[in-house]
């Protein structure tokens, strides 16, 4: 294991636990340092005990890059690997079992903190199929969201990286922002063009009623659109979720063949359990998404599934059991 790969191991358990501290940032800044020093100074500095004059080099993450190079596993790696597996129920597990694919992530082109390549890879560690990647769309500038000219770039990108797969498919897709009107931050013909659209409200989350309902029932409407990202943007403890007619946007959700997500991440698992009973009473397709924004974050699918089991979604229901080929046939037909 090579001093990077085993800082990169390290940030992604700590990612997967769910620790954005001191620690997580601490290790990420060793792991860039070390990505951007020569290996033979890494190792020179190593055997004389002068990794800590790097800045950015600490105690801890100098043990780590010492340990890897002498061909063991580092031993606070092997901890972190023992003490931050994502715990998953039994009857969640039926669910994880059956998940081929992850249909929301993102990447260091929007907000992510990881190459596609490296969540393609960890995807693929994962026993996943197939990934699509959804990064923002260009309305979200905090998230250096992708407007025409970069998604057409990353649509080059993805078709050359997934050359490198014989086993794994990277799907094309986008995040894309609902405007207020219920329209769509990118234009039909790149809409077309992608495999899978995630539509997502990101912004005037309190909305009146009315026309919340109006703007997700236009989204969910558009023949463009696969998955209704976390419905109810809620963030738990933090902001409540916003208010719209659920039944009128699950049945929009049931006749346009538009997948209601399933979001895993801990902090929205969306929607909240009553709307997961409604959307399933309305015979919805779901999908069970990590949203993942980093590779240890793409272990999260756990806390969806055990959402899903809790509440009895049909399994049958949710797209991301399907294969690859029959996902994009799904998507096809159901525009
Ligand atoms: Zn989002
Ligand atoms: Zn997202």
């Amino acid at each position: 294991m090579t001093p990077e790969a085993a800082l990169d191991r390290v940030m992604h358990c700590l990612d997967r636990a769910h620790d954005k501290g001191f620690r997580a940032k601490a290790f990420q800044r060793a792991r860039d340092v070390v990505r951007n020093t020569d290996p033979s100074e890494i190792e020179e500095r190593a055997a004389a005990g002068t990794l800590k004059k790097l800045d950015g080099i600490g105690d801890s993450s100098a043990k780590v890059i010492k340990e890897a190079l002498d061909g063991g596993v580092p031993r606070y790696l092997a901890q972190l690997e023992a003490t931050t597996q994502v715990p998953i129920t039994p009857e969640g597990e039926r669910y994880r079992q059956a998940l081929r694919g992850d249909c929301h992530l993102h990447s260091t082109w929007s907000d992510g903190g990881a190459e596609i390549g490296e969540m393609a890879r960890t995807a693929r560690e994962l026993g996943h199929e197939y990934m699509v990647l959804t990064d923002h769309s260009a309305r979200l500038t905090i998230a250096h969201g992708l407007d025409r000219e970069r998604l057409e770039r990353q649509l080059a990108d993805v078709e050359e990286l997934n050359e490198g797969f014989d086993d794994f498919r990277i799907l094309t897709g986008m995040e894309v922002d609902i405007f207020e009107d219920g329209t769509l931050d990118l234009a039909d013909d790149l809409l077309g063009r992608l495999d899978v659209v995630v539509a997502s409200v990101h912004s005037k989350l309190r909305m009146e009623r009315p026309q919340m309902t109006e703007r997700m029932i236009m989204a969910v409407a558009n023949p463009h659109v696969d998955i209704l990202g976390h419905c109810t943007g809620r963030m738990i403890g933090r902001r409540p979720p916003s208010t719209f007619d659920a039944d009128y946007v699950f049945a929009a959700c049931k006749q346009f063949g538009t997948a209601v997500e399933i979001n895993c991440r801990p902090e929205r698992l969306d929607p909240p359990r009553e709307l997961l009973d409604l959307a399933i009473d309305y015979g919805c397709w779901f999908s069970i998404d990590t949203d993942a924004h980093a590779t240890g974050q793409l272990e999260w699918q756990p806390h969806g599934c055990d959402r899903a089991a809790e509440r009895e979604v049909p399994i049958e229901r949710v797209i991301n059991t399907m294969s690859a080929d029959d996902l994009l046939s799904w998507t096809a037909t159901s525009e």
